[in-house]
């Protein structure tokens, strides 16, 4: 028969992720206290939540991989709720301001390629151009696109001597990426603690002083880098960017999700590529269908802040280098950038 160890026991916790996250228990440091008294099992965990789904999840999740271990006779799992201060919660409760910048703002989806970057890139050129110092952060490790978007793909960034990184600069917007450290075809072969480390060291040790408002562009889902950033920095608000289609709005939904469980607000939904206007013809056509940003945002309450439409002109200005809201401010996709930017300014 199994022996009943501590070991066993925090491999099968191990397998118990955080509601919402892809990132397990142990790993978060969730696990307080292991006590084994022959076939008796006490597992003690400490969260800091006020959202009492938390624990619940918890506690069921843990009780039922703990029941597969053969032999156990009882299992108790104790769940110690500390409160999160009251402007932050749950996992956000260890994470503070960044010095020197008064909102910050998480830019989320749930799949790749649904243009992400493209927004945060002229989300935050629209506020900057509305008179909010903005910044702009590539969370976005393994595929950042932050820089090429600002023609900076081989400008490294400088450091002082006491190791502050002085992020670089491109139409008055601070911004650094993963992508100005790498040469073109040299992919981020990171382990997790290194992508963690460089997350941290992005949005720490790096001089963002004297921003209105910093946009951290995160990558797709909901790992490991969104789980570092939501308890590094206190967030203002995330807000999740999605196509109309099916595929692309389950996604968004985890991500929207993701940030309720940890209390903080969803600013709103961004659809892109919701629309095409033939240049032939000016005929609308909905290439990936209609509605479906609106009826997500209904779904979570939130304001659909605006939808963009798809542009050769937007993808081009993005390959070249230049944000398209610098570009072409006439452009229809340009105006509906500026639209969200002014909404947001508002909000905060
Ligand atoms: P993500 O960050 O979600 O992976 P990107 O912002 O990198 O996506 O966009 C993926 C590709 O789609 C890029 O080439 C970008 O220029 C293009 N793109 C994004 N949004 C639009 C749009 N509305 N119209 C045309 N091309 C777009």
């Amino acid at each position: 028969m199994t022996r009943l160890t501590e070991d066993l026991v925090q491999d099968q916790l191990r397998k118990v992720k955080f509601p919402g996250y892809s990132r397990d228990i142990i790993s978060f440091g969730l696990l307080k206290e292991i006590k084994i008294d022959a076939s008796d099992l006490l597992v003690r965990l400490s969260v800091a939540t006020n959202n009492p789904s938390v624990p619940e999840a918890l506690k069921r999740d843990s009780e039922a991989v703990l029941r597969s271990i053969p032999g156990v006779k009882s299992i108790k799992v104790v769940i110690d709720i500390t409160n999160p201060p009251e402007t932050s919660a749950g996992l956000q409760s260890a994470a503070t301001t960044i010095s020197g910048v008064k909102h910050v703002i998480a830019v989320a989806s749930g799949k790749g390629g649904v243009g992400k970057s493209t927004v945060s890139a002229n989300l935050a050129s629209a506020m900057q151009q509305l008179g909010t110092s903005t910044g702009l952060c590539d969370c976005d490790i393994y595929g950042p696109s932050i820089s090429l978007m600002f023609g900076a793909m081989h400008e490294r960034p400088m450091a002082t001597s006491d190791n502050v990184i002085i992020p670089i600069e491109r139409y008055g917007i601070k911004f650094i990426s993963m992508g100005s450290l790498l040469d073109d075809a040299t992919p981020a072969i990171l382990r997790g603690p290194m992508v963690t480390r460089a997350t941290q060291q992005f949005l720490r040790q790096v001089d963002w002083s004297g921003l209105d408002c910093l946009i951290l562009d995160l990558p797709p889902g909901t790992g490991d880098i969104q789980l570092t950033v939501v308890q590094t920095v206190a967030l203002s608000g995330a807000i999740i960017v999605t196509t109309p289609q099916e595929v692309a709005l389950i996604d968004a939904r985890k991500a929207g999700s993701m940030f309720e469980k940890v209390n903080v607000p969803v600013l709103g939904i961004i659809e892109n590529m919701s629309y095409f206007i033939s240049p032939s013809d000016s005929k609308r056509y909905d290439i990936f269908g209609s509605g479906g940003g609106a009826r997500e945002a209904a779904r979570l309450r939130v304001p659909l802040l605006g939808e963009v439409p798809i542009d050769i002109k937007l993808r081009e200005s993005g390959d070249k280098g230049c944000p398209i809201v610098f570009d072409e401010p006439n452009n229809p996709a340009s105006k509906a950038f500026l639209k969200i930017a002014d909404q947001l300014r508002k909000n905060l």
